[in-house]
């Protein structure tokens, strides 16, 4: 493989509105660099004409390649197939949208150079997204960071730069439903952050409906805490104590008092209390043990089904 220096790891889904601009901010910014780079846009199974489009920058532009998934296997995991392939020193993954301004990268550079491994973007400011989005991302990352004992910093994405060496780390795990950015969190080495402003998306819209970001947010707890499971045991002795001093007071009243402790309404509404909490926990082992599932049946986390640009001569299709 080439020795570039910078490997810029760009996931693209249906960005057909944003793949041109994208690559020409990359591109402005990377050849202020006076280094060699390349821009590794990784098509996470686009219905558009994404692939297209990168396609015709790659004939033209040597720095840039594809790789094109058989189907959408999610971001994560086209993050991942980007650090797979990448051969760069320093390894930067940002958004196509330019949600993520592309001129931080240099911040980022000028961090590797004094020496640490992982600088990643962390967002002051939101710009252009809804007050759900905001509050629903401020809050995940403060519950993740009070149920796991890995040092996530909080209001981070996977707008970062890892070095060559945390990125092998990170090549070397086969896990299954992945949580890039706390992955790299849990790798260590010396890691620092810069900070920006996260802009509005360029064009388009969001790529993460509710339902990926649900599924993303448990990804994240699962793969990180145990803390879910501990919850039920503390619920179960809390009531079984609290429980056990009703009865007392019950004992209490029907032996020395006349008063006597009627209702069933009060009987079923206790009961459906409980069997939805029953339920509840339930469900969240349920959510542990399809993931063990998943890791059982070790399937490879994403499928390539081409390769455009890579001088490695393995153009044919590719697993992991
Ligand atoms: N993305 C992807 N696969 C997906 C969803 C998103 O590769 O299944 C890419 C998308 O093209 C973008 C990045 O991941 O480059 C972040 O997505 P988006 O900007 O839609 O997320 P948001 O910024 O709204 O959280
Ligand atoms: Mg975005």
């Amino acid at each position: 493989m080439d020795a570039v220096k910078y490997s810029i790891v760009v996931p693209v889904f249906n960005e057909e509105l944003v793949v041109e601009e994208s690559y020409k901010r990359l591109k402005a910014v990377m050849d202020t660099t006076g280094e060699s780079y390349e821009l590794l846009f990784v098509n996470d199974g686009s219905r558009d004409k994404t692939e297209e489009l990168v396609s015709a920058i790659c004939e033209k532009d040597k720095n840039v390649k594809l790789l094109s998934f058989s189907r959408n296997f999610g971001h994560q995991n086209a993050i991942t197939a980007g650090m797979d392939n990448a051969s760069g020193q320093a390894i930067v993954v940002i958004d196509a949208d330019l949600q993520d301004p592309p001129e931080v990268i240099l911040e980022m550079i000028q961090k590797w150079k004094e020496g640490y491994d992982v600088v990643y973007g962390k967002r002051v400011k939101r710009k252009g997204e809804s007050f759900f989005k905001r509050i629903t991302a401020k809050l995940f990352y403060r519950i993740l960071r009070s149920m796991t004992s890995v040092e996530i910093p909080v209001d981070t994405g996977d707008f970062r730069l890892i070095d060559r060496k945390v990125c092998d780390v990170m090549c070397s795990f086969t896990e299954q439903n992945r949580y890039v950015r706390g992955l790299v969190s849990w790798v260590g080495f010396r890691q620092t952050a810069v900070e920006f402003v996260r802009e509005e998306r360029f064009a388009g819209e969001t790529k993460y409906p509710l339902k990926k970001m649900l599924k993303f947010a448990m990804d994240g707890i699962t793969t990180f805490s145990y803390k879910p499971l501990k919850i039920s045991t503390y619920l179960g002795f809390l009531t079984a104590g609290l429980s056990f001093l009703y009865l007392i007071v019950v004992l209490i009243l029907k032996l020395f008092t006349d008063v006597t402790v009627s209702g069933w309404a009060s009987i079923l509404s206790v009961s459906l209390i409980f069997n939805g909490v029953v339920l509840i926990m339930l469900g969240i082992i349920g959510e542990y043990i399809g993931r063990i599932y998943d890791e059982s049946k070790n399937r490879p986390l994403y499928v390539i089904a081409e390769r455009k640009g890579f001088d490695d001569g393995q153009e044919d299709k590719q697993v992991r």
